[in-house]
């Protein structure tokens, strides 16, 4: 039992680890598939957190890119796949301008069309945030706010509540878990588990799915098998991605921009 984390599925270069091709994900999924693992939204996989079943895995995407709808979607529909996407509400249908775009690189996220597509096909769509800010470092005001009006939005414009909140860049503090829950999510998954100790189904750790990964290291990453290497490597690219928090911080964000309007 794992839930694996993807980003990207582009035929395009995009800087970083985080993206696979279409046809590394379609071989992903068809060795994974034949040996009998069987992928789930997150809210199916936490209704059976019960009865642990090893080929039982949640897939889910972060950032809600558009290459999800136009690639991602046929892909997991040839394997009978569904997944779970976690949104940024204020960027449906804009450019990723809340990240460090290497080299002027900039992605499209998911409009509401695409996201309604998305639950269409089964999928769940749970919520990112609302513009990609460190939680755990908010304001508590803000941090409210931003788990509230994420949640708010997604429900008005999907027609469904997002039941799962994954925070960004997987940070995540007690306050923040208790802002979440008090604010009505009744999940909520980091990626390695920095948490021991306040494990929770507010707290659940992902595995993050790679470019470098092989066929055989992704089965390994679904049945949690070589978990301690698994965990470490995880651990070590985390590490590293909490070092382009402290960048992204100094971007105004979307949300910036609508309160300095407001203002
Ligand atoms: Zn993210």
């Amino acid at each position: 039992m794992s839930i694996l984390v993807c980003h990207h599925i582009t035929p395009r270069w995009i800087w970083g680890i985080n993206s696979l091709t279409p046809g590394q994900l379609r071989n992903f999924l068809a060795t994974a598939v034949e040996q009998g693992i069987h992928f789930v939204t997150l809210s199916q996989y936490i209704a059976k957190l019960d009865e642990p079943a090893q080929k039982r895995v949640a897939l889910t995407f972060d950032d809600g890119y558009s290459d999800i709808e136009t690639i991602a979607l046929s892909i997991c529909r040839e394997f009978g796949v569904v997944a779970t996407v976690f949104v940024l509400p204020l960027y449906a249908g804009k450019y990723n301008s809340w990240d460090v775009n290497w080299f002027g690189q900039k992605i499209r996220h998911l409009d509401w069309p695409q996201i309604g597509k998305l639950v269409d096909a089964g999928w769940e769509i749970g919520s990112h945030g609302l513009s990609h800010r460190d939680l755990s470092r908010l304001p508590e005001t803000d941090c409210a706010e931003e788990l509230r009006v994420s949640r708010q939005l997604i429900y008005e414009r999907s027609g469904n509540w997002p039941a799962a909140i994954a925070y960004p860049f997987g940070n995540v503090s007690r306050k923040t878990v208790q802002l979440a829950t008090d604010i009505g999510y009744r999940a909520g998954v980091v990626s390695s588990n920095k948490f021991d100790g306040f494990f929770s189904k507010m707290t659940l750790s992902r595995i993050g799915v790679y470019r470098f990964d092989t066929r055989r290291l992704f089965v390994q990453k679904c049945l949690g098998k070589n978990k301690q290497i698994v965990h470490y490597l995880q651990r070590g690219i985390d590490f590293c991605s909490n070092g382009t928090v402290v960048v992204k911080q100094l971007i105004p964000t979307q949300w910036d921009r609508i309160r300095a309007s407001r203002e």
